[in-house]
C-alpha cells in the first residue's frame, strides 16, 4: 500500500517535471540562440581592401567608418582608425598583404569614435595628425577610455598643412566648422582625390554635430570650397559611402541649399518649428531625439543669424 502510494507520488512528480524540464531546455535554447544572434550581429563585417586610384586604397568593413591608406615605397600612410583596437589590428594586417611596409603616420579626418576609437590598436608612438579642434574634441573620450590617452594626435594644424609623403604631395585643409569643428580634408592633387571623412554622405542627411560646434552653413561653405579647389578634385572618398564623383557632391550641395531655402521661406511665413518639421514629414517625438534632425539645425542656424 505504502509502496503503491510512493509510486503514485513518483509518477506525479515525473509528470510535473517533464514540462518544467521542457520549459527550461526550450528557454535555454532560446537564450543561446539569441546570444548567438547577438554575437553574429555584433561581429563586424570582414575587412576588405580595394584600390581606388594610383597608390590610394579604401579599407571597408570591420567596425567603424571607411579608412584609406596611401602605399609608399618605404611606408604606408593611414587615414582614420576604425572603431575598435581589434578592427585596427585586423586592418593593419590586411594592409600588410597589399603593402608590406611599416606605418609612418595616421591622419584623422575628425574626432568621432567610429574614426578614432581603434587608435589604441596602433603601435605605440605612431605619429598621428589631426586638426587642432579634433584634438580638443577627443579629450572627453580620453576620460571615458584612458587607453586613448597615448594615442592622441601628436601633431595638429589649423587652416592648412602641406605634407610630402615619399614624393606624393598632400594638403590637409579645414574650411571652418562643418560636420564638427575639427574636420580635415586630405587632398592628393596629383590623383585629383580628396579624403573627406563625414563631409559627404550619400542617401542620408548629413550629420552636423552641434556638441562639437559643427555648422550647416559651414558644411555648405566646405562643400563649395571643395568643389572650387584647383586642380579640380574628381573623386571624393567618404567615411560612410563608396567613392563619389563631382556630380554626386554637386547634387548633395543643391539638395542642402534647396532644403535651406524651403526652411527660410517658411520662417518668413511665420511658421513655427513644429509646422516646418511637419512639412518635412518629421513627427514630434517625446522625448525628442538625442540629436535634432537636419531641418531643425537649419532652423536654429537661420534664427541665430536673425
Ligand atoms: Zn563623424
Amino acid at each position: 500500500m505504502k509502496r503503491g502510494n510512493n509510486m503514485t507520488r513518483l509518477r506525479t512528480v515525473v509528470i510535473w517535471l517533464i514540462p518544467i524540464f521542457g520549459i527550461l531546455i526550450l528557454s535555454g535554447l532560446c537564450l543561446s540562440t539569441s546570444a548567438f544572434n547577438w554575437q553574429q550581429q555584433a561581429t563586424p563585417p570582414p575587412i576588405i581592401v580595394e584600390n581606388v586610384r594610383d597608390n590610394i586604397y579604401l579599407v571597408k568593413g570591420g567596425s567603424g567608418a571607411n579608412c584609406y591608406f596611401l602605399a609608399g615605397d618605404k611606408t604606408n600612410l593611414l587615414f582614420d582608425a576604425k572603431m575598435s583596437p581589434d578592427s585596427m589590428k585586423e586592418m593593419l594586417s590586411e594592409i600588410q598583404k597589399i603593402s608590406p611596409r611599416p606605418l609612418s603616420m595616421v591622419i584623422l579626418t575628425h574626432s568621432d569614435g567610429d574614426h578614432t576609437n581603434g587608435l589604441p590598436g596602433l603601435p605605440e608612438g605612431t605619429k598621428i595628425i589631426s586638426h587642432k579642434k579634433a584634438f580638443e574634441e577627443m579629450l572627453p573620450a580620453v576620460e571615458k577610455s584612458p587607453e586613448l590617452k597615448k594615442f592622441l594626435p601628436s601633431e595638429t594644424y589649423e587652416d592648412r598643412k602641406k605634407l610630402d609623403f615619399e614624393g606624393t604631395k598632400l594638403e590637409l585643409r579645414n574650411f571652418g566648422p562643418a560636420h564638427t569643428s575639427g574636420d580635415t580634408i586630405a587632398i592628393i592633387p596629383t590623383s585629383k582625390v580628396a579624403i573627406v571623412g563625414d563631409l559627404v554622405f550619400i542617401g542620408r542627411d548629413p550629420l552636423i554635430h552641434q556638441h562639437k560646434n559643427g555648422s550647416f552653413y559651414g558644411l555648405i561653405k566646405t562643400l563649395e570650397s571643395l568643389l572650387a579647389y584647383k586642380p579640380e578634385i574628381e573623386l571624393f572618398l567618404s567615411g560612410h559611402a563608396d567613392p563619389v564623383g563631382r556630380e554626386e557632391v554637386i547634387s548633395l550641395l543643391n539638395t542642402l541649399k534647396q532644403t535651406e531655402a524651403r526652411v527660410r521661406e517658411m520662417i518668413q511665413q511665420n511658421k513655427t518649428l513644429e509646422e516646418i518639421k511637419a512639412a518635412f514629414g518629421l513627427q514630434l517625438t517625446s522625448p525628442p531625439p538625442r540629436r535634432p534632425p537636419l531641418v531643425e539645425i537649419i532652423y536654429q542656424e537661420i534664427m541665430a543669424k536673425k
